[in-house]
């Protein structure tokens, strides 16, 4: 009885040790300020996949393809001028343009893990794709909700721009990230013309 007693009031401070841990890295990632690079290597920001991992081939090459719309909305004057014009919130110091510099500094590069979500991500959350520190080469995508290549770029972008330091408090629609789906689905139309 001691004995179990033990283990939980260990775990329980190992869990207060690891909350802490959590709460101080989230306060300093939201205080520093992010910086554009001294090198601006690309012309428009581009996001490179490089590893997908996926259920099978159809299911890869339905994110390759998020993928490249994801980048056709990146390479767009639609989306250069319109980034330009939003009122973003939670920038970590940047100003509109340099986002975009920031952006394009050098190519974005990401590996996508298609998983299947739980009970709670599909029908409670709504978890269309996540990403975490703990893997900063990867962002998550639910395969529930990411079923075709329009479903996948939006949450593409969405996630990269975690992948770069941005954050939203809740689901705040005036932050980068939820900034880039309402790009995607504002400049979507426009795509096409190259
Ligand atoms: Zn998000």
């Amino acid at each position: 009885m001691q004995d179990l007693r033990d283990r939980i009031l260990v775990l329980l401070f190992l869990l207060v040790i690891f909350f802490i841990v959590f709460l101080i890295q989230s306060v300093n990632t939201l205080e520093t300020n992010l910086k554009v690079p001294q090198e601006i290597l690309l012309s428009h920001p581009e996001i490179q996949i490089e590893r997908i991992e996926a259920k099978d081939q159809e299911e890869s090459k339905m994110i390759q393809s998020g993928g490249i719309l994801a980048n056709k909305l990146l390479a767009s004057t639609c989306f250069k001028d319109m980034l330009r014009e939003m009122r973003f919130t939670e920038t970590r110091g940047l100003k509109n343009e340099e986002i975009y510099d920031y952006l394009r500094a050098k190519p974005i590069k990401l590996n996508v893990q298609v998983y299947s979500g739980n009970f709670i991500e599909n029908d409670i959350l709504g978890v269309i794709g996540f990403f975490t520190p703990l893997y900063p080469e990867y962002i998550f995508q639910n395969r529930h909700y990411i079923v075709n290549s329009y479903e996948a770029a939006p949450n593409i972008l969405h996630e990269a721009m975690h992948l770069m330091g941005f954050r939203h408090n809740g689901a705040l629609e005036s932050s980068v990230p939820y900034g880039m789906d309402a790009l995607f689905f504002n400049c979507g139309s426009k795509l096409g013309e190259g």
